[in-house]
């Protein structure tokens, strides 16, 4: 790639994983576009990050005594910022609220700003704007998203930083695009004529296969916050519908979109097909950044053709270590070591696996089977918080067994993808939109055990480099399908994982080697940005 000849691209996203303790993530959305900064600085192609310097950040999620999740937020300070001088104005609720603008470029990624609205400029309450990642709801997300969007596309301005593509990751910066098509029609164009103009500069990524899951805003709310932008009522609902959606409006104000697998493709397809004048939607697979998340021991015993599981189990000890400095609970290197870790939402399904204990309890009560699991429920998701609640239960009723970590994080989630034996996932399928967490697990030859969902379609050879189960079912009603998926999950774990691990370590270790040689190009985060470029952002 000659680098003067690429279109350049301002990439915008709510959170970014950076690094475990830059706190402005919260999941696999950050993480993602944490790491397509961080490549795109090692491919050396010009694109920028625009984000938010969230002060408290995402929920630091504990277990409380009761053994159920509670959250806390701090107040953060990061001295590595750099204060770029600048702060731009944007109106909210009819005042002007002040954004001030860092960058950052310290994760050996490309350059990141992020705006910020805790300064002395604004009132008690705008301060607060850029407080919680994904803390509030209506009002308080609307700001936030006029914060991203309008003050992105004014820092851009502000820094003179001339930009061929905007490229939104995600819906919550589609008001960015109000702010691209005002500026047109203030140099006399017309609506239409800016609506256009504007479709041609902008790409987007879409994320979520459940409809509710789309955000959506009333026009009432969204016009008395002032995310109009000087743009009249039909014309919102020309963009966006009523209520104003924010995926259908990016959908009709980007010339081409993605989805983030190919099976995501499919489904967004289907969910989107009746959004009028919307624009194509590819697939364009999700990838990691290999030096993030994969441990050099296991690449470089890999390319020597050196013994994987002797570095496996190195690596291995190392994570249980991790959880008895964490938990007190000290783990067999020697027994089978599951790994789980998602965002603690129903259709992920966190608990399958002791839905039946007739079957599940032997294994844990000989520890036959180990299975350590984390992940965070949204601060208002009450259904997410019993989950979480339920695997803590787990861990007490199986103690040596069973263990969540609380409070996941970067950190967690790169322990447990290389040093787990198997990475299990059982979302309702087609719900994951990608997953990328068993891509990290795939590359540091930690088995895939999956649900053929998100990306695992695309890469799984069957009994070869990991299994599937399930193969491929899909159900409306949610009982028939849990249980057609649990006695799967049962089977796959019972019939092959379990005898495979303890009975034959050489296929086990030949599997480990399929896992890693499969995986490691194409879903590392080069070839990724590499079809961005090819498919997105060149016209
Ligand atoms: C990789 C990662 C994710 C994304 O993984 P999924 O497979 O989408 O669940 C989320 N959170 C953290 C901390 C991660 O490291």
């Amino acid at each position: 790639m000659k680098e003067n000849k690429l279109p350049s691209v301002a990439y915008f996203c709510m959170e970014y994983g950076l690094e475990s303790d830059f706190k402005i993530y919260a999941g696999g959305l950050g993480i993602l576009a944490g790491d397509y900064l961080k490549c795109a600085k090692d491919k050396n192609v010009p694109i920028i990050g625009i984000g938010i310097k969230w002060k408290q950040g995402y929920t630091e999620q504990k277990i409380g005594e009761d053994g159920k999740p509670y959250d806390a937020y701090y107040n953060n300070e990061y001295d590595f910022l750099e204060d770029t001088g600048i702060i731009v104005k944007v109106k909210i609720r009819n005042k002007d609220v002040y954004c001030k603008v860092w960058k950052t470029e310290n994760f050996n990624n490309n350059t990141i700003y992020l705006l910020d609205t805790d300064i002395p400029e604004n009132s008690g309450e705008d301060r607060w704007i850029t407080g919680q990642l994904y803390g509030w709801f209506k009002e308080e997300r609307i700001a936030q998203e006029i914060v991203l969007g309008i003050g992105g596309i004014k820092l851009l301005r502000e820094l003179n930083i001339q930009i061929d593509t905007y490229h939104f990751n995600e819906g919550h910066a589609v008001l960015a695009a109000l702010e691209l098509i005002k500026e047109k029609m203030e140099s006399g164009f017309s609506f239409e004529e800016a609506w256009n103009k504007t479709r041609d500069e902008v790409v987007f990524t879409t994320h979520t296969p459940i409809v509710q899951g789309n955000e959506s805003h009333d026009l009432t709310t969204l016009e008395y916050m002032g995310a109009f932008n000087g743009l009249k009522r039909e014309q919102m609902i020309r963009l966006g519908g009523e209520p104003f959606n924010m995926t259908v409006a990016a959908l009709r104000l980007s010339r081409k979109s993605n989805a983030v697998a190919q099976l995501h493709a499919e489904t967004a397809n289907k969910m989107w097909k009746s959004t009028a004048g919307k624009s194509d939607i590819i697939g364009i697979t999700n990838a990691i950044h290999v030096p993030t998340w994969v441990d050099e021991r296991i690449i470089k015993a890999y390319e020597e053709g050196k013994s994987l599981l002797k570095v496996h189990n190195e690596i291995k000890n190392e994570l249980i270590d991790f959880i008895y400095d964490r938990t007190s609970v000290k783990l067999d290197s020697e027994k089978l070591l599951i790994g789980f870790s998602r965002r603690a939402a129903p259709y992920k399904r966190s608990d399958l696996i002791f839905r039946d204990l007739n079957v599940i309890e032997k294994l844990l009560k000989e520890h036959t089977i180990q299975i350590v699991f984390s992940g965070k429920a949204h601060p208002l998701d009450d259904t997410g918080k019993n989950i979480v609640s339920n695997l803590v239960t787990m861990m007490q009723k199986y103690p040596g067994s069973v263990v969540f970590l609380e409070n996941y994080d970067m950190n967690i989630g790169r322990m447990l993808t290389r040093g787990a034996d198997i990475w299990l996932n059982n979302p309702i399928r087609p719900m994951e939109a990608s997953g990328t967490s068993g891509m990290k697990a795939a590359m540091n030859g930690v088995l895939n055990c999956s649900i053929l969902d998100g990306w695992w379609p695309e890469a799984c050879i069957d009994e070869v480099n990991g299994w599937q189960f399930g193969d491929g079912f899909e159900s409306d009603n949610i009982d028939e399908q849990d249980r057609h998926d649990l006695k799967a999950l049962y089977d796959v774990l019972l019939n092959k994982v379990i005898p495979i691990y303890y009975d034959n370590k050489t296929k086990w270790e030949e599997m480990m080697k399929e896992s890693i040689k499969t995986t490691r190009e194409y879903f590392d985060m080069e070839r990724m940005v590499e079809e961005y470029y090819q498919k997105l952002y060149t016209k």
